[in-house]
């Protein structure tokens, strides 16, 4: 089994390679916007879209042309890979999986690559990489790189740079370490829940430094833009917005790892996350219900990152030998698993579930979990493949997930940096 894996490392660039990599942040940033400003042009006046090779050909002219002279000095590979960004940004427009692509700015994700192997090198035995037109830098060696490397990136990240190698290597069938199967429901009070009754609680790793981050973004606005003081009072932001990051990342990945490890089947909702949390405000003629109750549910929502939680169960199950199933979410806190009666009076509030037919109680996340697994179960044994039955649009209209959070909210106005639902 082939399997891709990334490896990132913290670089410790000396102060001229810093400015350097600045320089060619910026290089590739420019080659982007201007591929950019072309399309758009080219496309108000009629003309079919620009390839990529025609589009390579105006970056040689750039390079070469008198206005521009500073792009010849970074290297050519990484301004050829922000064309092929650019291309990407629009394949992905053109197949409706996002949005028109959008100029970049200054300092967000500032980064580079060097698509190819060839083009670096990385010496571990003395912790150090070398990178076309920047010479040998060291890196913190933190772990040690598996396999034969594909491409390198170079990323800015909270004051720090990062460069992340991504490898591929030839790994045996791996075979599941035990054969039991368990459901999962995400959710706010109570990030994981499994079919067994266990839970994860939610590291709100966001709501944590919320005070913080308002202050000192307060300061911040406070100070005369681009002066030096505002500069200091943006990095510090930024350093907290990675530790936020880091934080949560550190949460996923060990949650992730432990479930993919002890379980050959797990069972989630199939859930639209970019849907659930869409802008509260809603649009001028459709405004939305409960503004402020839904954007701290939003808030909410995305601090715990569930979104990125399904997709490191599904690539560390496979690598267990394990597997992710997605199971429609419909109804799945409504029904009883006893009886099976579907109702929404089952669950009145957040947290408890009472089946009104046969009086079957418990945690509604614990219930919830529960019908996820058997859902999983049906949906593994007569094989059909429920995720990708329906199209894409259909599945995100259908896939809101059922829990009464308007209905706690509607009553009185939440508390500021509440969600809206009651607390356990
Ligand atoms: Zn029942």
């Amino acid at each position: 089994m082939q399997r891709l894996q990334a490896f990132k490392y913290e670089l410790r660039p000396t102060g001229e390679q810093e400015r350097q990599m600045r320089r060619f942040a910026g290089a590739c940033r420019f080659v982007f916007n201007q591929a950019l400003a072309l399309q758009k042009a080219n496309h108000e006046a009629g003309g079919k879209f620009i390839s990529y090779v025609a589009m390579a050909k105006h970056l040689t002219a750039w390079r070469n042309g008198a206005q521009t002279p500073w792009l010849k000095e970074a290297p050519v590979h990484p301004l050829q890979h922000a064309l092929k960004d650019l291309d990407r940004a629009y394949a992905n427009f053109f197949a409706q999986r996002a949005a028109f692509p959008r100029f970049k700015n200054k300092g967000q994700r500032d980064s580079f690559r060097y698509p190819d192997a060839k083009q670096f090198r990385l010496d571990a035995a003395n912790a150090r990489i070398f990178l076309p037109k920047l010479g040998w830098m060291r890196l913190r060696l933190s772990r040690s790189l598996l396999g034969v490397p594909c491409n390198a990136t170079v990323s800015l990240s909270g004051g720090k740079w990062f460069v992340s190698i991504q490898t591929e290597r030839e790994v045996d069938q791996p075979v599941p370490k035990s054969g039991s199967a368990i459901g999962i429901d995400v959710g706010i009070a109570r990030f994981a829940t499994m079919s067994d009754g266990s839970y994860l609680a939610p590291l709100h790793s966001f709501k944590r430094h919320e005070a913080h981050l308002r202050r000192y973004q307060r300061a911040m606005s406070r100070k005369v833009k681009f002066s030096s003081n505002w500069k200091k009072a943006k990095a510090r932001v930024q350093r907290l917005h990675a530790r936020i990051g880091n934080a949560r990342r550190d949460y996923l990945h060990k949650a992730t790892t432990t479930i993919s490890q002890n379980h050959a089947m797990v069972c989630i909702e199939d859930l639209q996350v970019r849907n659930m949390s869409q802008s509260a405000k809603g649009d001028a003629e459709k405004p939305g219900k409960n503004v402020q109750a839904k954007s701290g549910l939003n808030k909410a929502i995305l601090d715990q990152g569930w979104a990125e939680f399904r997709r490191q169960l599904d690539y560390k199950l496979a690598w267990n030998g394990g597997l992710l199933i997605a199971v429609p979410p419909q109804n799945t806190s409504r029904t009883c698993p006893v009886c099976g009666c579907v109702s929404a009076d089952n669950r009145k509030v957040q947290a408890v579930f009472r089946c009104v037919e046969c009086g079957h109680e418990g945690h509604a996340d614990h219930i919830g979990a529960i019908n996820i697994l058997a859902r999983g179960h049906r949906v593994a044994a007569c094989g059909e493949d429920v995720s990708h039955a329906k199209s894409a649009r259909a599945r995100r209209a259908a896939s809101v997930k059922q829990d009464p959070t308007e209905a706690t909210c509607s009553g009185a106005a939440p508390a500021r940096g509440a969600v809206g639902i009651p607390r356990l």
